[in-house]
């Protein structure tokens, strides 16, 4: 099975292309929009992994919003809470 392309995904929508089948001109159309793609350029191979760029970035941006988050709670509650009533 060496012959599977690298999974396409959809430049516009971003849908998995994978096992959509090509037409005789090797090109596949998104069941999603519509958009008429062309899965084994480089173009599409370069927009997936950026797409895969650009989710690790969010993913990262995610984890840091939330541990921020936390972060800030724990320091107002120990702003507000924990310093007032040590009572010094
Ligand atoms: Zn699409």
């Amino acid at each position: 099975m060496s012959t599977n392309p690298p999974s396409p995904i959809c430049p516009i929508c971003n849908y998995d292309l994978t096992g959509i089948p090509l037409d005789d001109t090797n090109h596949t159309i998104c069941p999603e929009c519509g958009e008429y793609i062309e899965p084994t350029t480089n173009r599409a191979l370069s927009r997936q992994k950026l797409t895969q760029y650009t989710n690790s970035i969010l993913l990262v941006f995610g984890i840091f919003c939330v541990l921020g988050v936390i972060l800030l709670g724990a320091l107002i509650y120990f702003i507000f809470i924990i310093i007032p009533g040590l009572s010094w």
